[in-house]
C-alpha cells in the first residue's frame, strides 16, 4: 500500500441567496488573471460568471470547470422556486456549446485555479472582493495515497524483472490478476 500523504482540500462554498449580482467577483478574477496582473479587467475573461436573471430574482455565480471537448448529449433543466432555467444555465464547462469560459481573444478555454501564485494569496481574489459574503472560502486537510511516479513504477519493475525474471513477474501478475478477479 502507498504511503499516506496530506493534501490541502480548498473550498470556495457560494450562497446564492446572499448574492446581489454586483459582479465584483468578475471583475476581480479578470484583472487577477491579466497580463501584466491588474493590467486590466474584462469580466468576459473572468473564472466566475454571475449567471443573472433579475426577473426571476436570481443571481447564481458559477465557477468556470473542467474543458469540455464535446457538448454532452443529455441536458439538464433547473426548477427553483417554481421558476425554471435554460439548459446550460449553471453548469461549470466550458464547451461548444456556448460562450461563457472561454478567452475573448483565443477561444481557449478557461477554468477557475483558486488564484494559485507566488506568494499566495491568503483567499482567493474573488472572495475577498465579495462584500455580501455569498462566496465564503475554507480548506481542510486530508491524508491521500502518495501515488506513485510512472519513473518509481518502471525503477521498481526494472529491478524486479533483473532480479527474478521477466517470466516469472508476467506469471505473477497473471495470477495476481486472476485471484482478484475470483
Ligand atoms: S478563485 Fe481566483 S481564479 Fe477562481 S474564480 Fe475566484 S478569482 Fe477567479
Ligand atoms: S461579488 Fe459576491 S455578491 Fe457580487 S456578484 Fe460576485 S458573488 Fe455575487
Amino acid at each position: 500500500m502507498g504511503q499516506k500523504k496530506k493534501k490541502i482540500i480548498k473550498t470556495i462554498k457560494v450562497d446564492v441567496d446572499k448574492c446581489n449580482g454586483c459582479r465584483a467577483c468578475e471583475v476581480a478574477c479578470s484583472a487577477f488573471h491579466a497580463a501584466p496582473k491588474y493590467s486590466s479587467n474584462n469580466p468576459a475573461r473572468s473564472r466566475i460568471r454571475v449567471i443573472r436573471e433579475p426577473l426571476k430574482d436570481i443571481y447564481v455565480p458559477v465557477y468556470a470547470g473542467e474543458y469540455a471537448k464535446s457538448e454532452c448529449m443529455g441536458r439538464d433543466k433547473y426548477t427553483i422556486d417554481g421558476k425554471e432555467y435554460e439548459e446550460c444555465a449553471f453548469c461549470r464547462a466550458s464547451c461548444s456549446s456556448r460562450d461563457i469560459f472561454k478567452e475573448p481573444d483565443s477561444g481557449l478555454p478557461l477554468k477557475c485555479d483558486m488564484c494559485e501564485s507566488d506568494p499566495p494569496l491568503s483567499e482567493p481574489l474573488c472572495v475577498q472582493w465579495c462584500l455580501t459574503d455569498a462566496l465564503t472560502y475554507e480548506e481542510r486537510e486530508e491524508e491521500v495515497e502518495d501515488e506513485v511516479s510512472e519513473e518509481e513504477l518502471k525503477t521498481g519493475l526494472e529491478s524486479m524483472v533483473n532480479k527474478y525474471g521477466l517470466d516469472k513477474i508476467v506469471e505473477t501478475v497473471a495470477r495476481m490478476s486472476m485471484s482478484k478477479k475470483v
